[in-house]
């Protein structure tokens, strides 16, 4: 049986005029701003409003460290969201905005896979609602007014060494990693090194998904740290006097972005800061409004779950006041598989023994997730050759976890494929048994924090750190960042730093390399191993085969 293509499915859905998507949540029209007929904002002015409301049950969709053979979260968070709804459920979905610039590079999008699709995803995955576009512009107003002011005489005192304050575009251009700015003479201003992250790797994306509101936005934006002088004292961007501005450009990109599911049910889409440097959720914004207006809110976090769900739980949560009813963790037999040692070529054979060799990974993962307070439900996200020799192994294995495997079929058969997990989900979110708790309080040491992360979910014997690392964790807490959470930056492809061990390693010790200070974002970062914030381009990228057709539809984008 052959099976249509992403877009090709995407491109057949029925869609509803977002009126009508507006009116299933009881969005009253006035406060839907239509950018098209497909996709909305919500006014601010309406959030204010169903800010007293009852909350919803909130469902993270969270995985096992990926593998090559890819795991399908967001697929299972749009499966997951239709199958509420075909149970009688008035349940949303909350995922992240796609970057603009990797659809150039490699294929894959991000809104979701086969029946289970955000729409319209070529939007989605491109210019959409301009989102992005604000981000870069309202960063890139700063990284202007910083050298403008250098230029006109640095009544600041800016260190030009020290700027730490770099450029953004939302484009895979290795060739902007490091340069050289404001050459060609005195009128240019004063030469210096800087360089260029894509837009996602903003702090100003992190701080648009953790504000609260405008006010806070724009407070947030104004603790930034920019530069430092010669004495090493920070200078803020609401010294440059730029968050103002910059509120401005982002004042509608602050608001939620509604589309609608293949089955014609309400998602917000909306922001998408890195899952490394960041914490890799959709906003804040998104998640409480949801909540405020549907019983069952389905949403995503980036990586595996010892990065993206470690984070939801202890940035997103801690600083949203958030707290999941249930967790869903997907797995899928193929990812099984490769963590027993199958290669990607030879996945499409049965191997039972291999599966069960793999699933050291999920159970680490389903332990960790249960410290968190949280009940757990494993989601084998299907696959057309999935073996029920395979499939019953995974369960098996998951039931002597104490804890419950549901296979999902939502790719193939979208809500009709997902009504099993989603009638799971909802009574455990109903039942009231989640008694979530943070991993660590805010006032535990900096140090303590990254230690604690590193035993508690890598399972590492400890943390590695020389001293210069230490003393400037030392100095965030003298000048009052340490009640600050940790955002850890490592490999999302092992519980280690080393991206090649997969399964349940242990013995091993988390190296730092390096520490950053996000004081807007309100987090400090932990980079262990190389961390890359300006992806580049493969050596034939996607967009040589990109294309407009004879219909004016594109092609080649997935
Ligand atoms: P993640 O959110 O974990 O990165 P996605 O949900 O975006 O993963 O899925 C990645 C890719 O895998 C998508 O192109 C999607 O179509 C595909 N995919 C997901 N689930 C399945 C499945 N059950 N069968 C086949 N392909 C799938
Ligand atoms: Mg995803």
């Amino acid at each position: 049986m052959a099976y249509k293509s992403d877009i090709e499915i995407a491109r057949a859905a029925q869609k509803k005029p977002i009126q009508e998507i507006g009116d299933k949540l009881g969005i009253p029209g006035e406060h839907l701003l239509p950018y098209g007929h497909d996709k909305a904002k919500i006014s601010q002015s309406y959030i204010d409003s169903v800010q007293g409301n009852k909350s919803g049950k909130l469902i993270l969709v969270t995985a096992i460290n990926p593998t090559p053979a890819g795991e399908g979260k967001t697929t299972t968070t749009v499966g997951l969201g239709d199958g509420l709804n075909r149970i009688g459920k008035k349940a949303m979905v909350c995922i992240r905005e796609a970057s603009l610039g990797p659809n150039f590079g490699m294929k894959g999008g991000a809104a979701g896979g086969g029946y289970a699709q955000v729409v319209p995803m070529e939007d989605m995955n491109l210019h959409f609602t301009g989102d992005f576009h604000a981000i870069t512009s309202a960063h890139s107003l700063l990284s202007a007014m910083i050298d403008n002011h250098i230029y006109w005489g640095n009544e600041l005192d800016i260190d030009i060494r020290r700027v730490v304050w770099r450029r953004v575009v939302d484009m895979n251009d290795r060739a902007l990693r490091q340069i050289t700015a404001s050459l060609g003479g005195v009128s240019n201003g004063f030469p210096r090194e800087t360089g260029f992250d894509i837009t996602v790797a903003s702090e100003v994306m992190a701080i648009l998904c953790l504000a609260k509101n405008l006010k806070d936005l724009e407070e947030r934006l104004g603790a930034m740290i920019v530069a430092y002088r010669r004495d090493k004292s920070p200078v803020y961007c609401r010294d440059i006097e730029a968050q103002g501005a910059m509120t401005v450009l982002l004042k509608d990109a602050m608001q939620p972005n509604l589309v609608q599911t293949l089955e014609n049910n309400p998602a917000f889409v909306h922001g998408g800061p890195f899952a490394n440097i960041a914490h890799g959720c959709n906003s804040v914004t998104a998640t409480t409004t949801a909540l405020k207006i549907a019983d069952f809110v389905v949403t995503e976090a980036g990586f595996g779950a010892d990065l993206g769900a470690e984070k939801f739980m202890n940035i997103k949560c801690r600083k949203a006041g958030l707290a999941p009813d249930c967790v869903v963790l997907v797995a899928t037999v193929r990812a099984m598989k490769m963590n027993g040692g199958v290669a990607k070529a030879d996945l499409g054979a049965e191997n039972v023994d291999a599966v069960k060799d793999g699933c050291a990974n999920l159970g680490r993962h389903i332990a960790n997730l249960k410290s968190f307070g949280v009940p757990v439900v494993v989601a084998i996200n299907h696959f057309v050759n999935d073996t029920e020799a395979e499939i019953d192994a995974v369960k098996a294995y998951v039931k002597e976890q104490g804890s419950e495997a549901i296979l999902s079929r939502h790719w193939e058969l979208g809500s009709e494929g997902s009504a099993e997990l989603a009638t799971r989900v909802a009574e455990i979110a109903e039942s009231g048994v989640s008694e979530f708790k943070t991993l660590y309080p805010d006032e535990m040491p900096l140090m303590k924090k990254i230690e604690t992360i590193a035993k508690n979910i890598y399972h590492a014997d400890g943390v590695v750190a020389d001293s210069k690392i230490r003393d400037q964790l030392k100095q965030w807490e003298d000048a009052g960042y340490g009640n600050l959470p940790i955002c850890m930056a490592k490999t999302q492809y092992s519980f280690t730093t080393d991206p090649t061990r997969r399964g349940a390693p242990t013995g091993h010790s988390v190296p730092i390399r390096e520490v950053r200070l996000s004081a807007g974002a309100g987090f400090v970062v932990v980079v262990c191993g190389e961390i890359m914030t300006m992806p580049g381009l493969p050596r034939v990228p996607a967009a040589t085969s990109i294309r407009l057709n004879e219909g004016g539809e594109i092609e080649g984008l997935f």
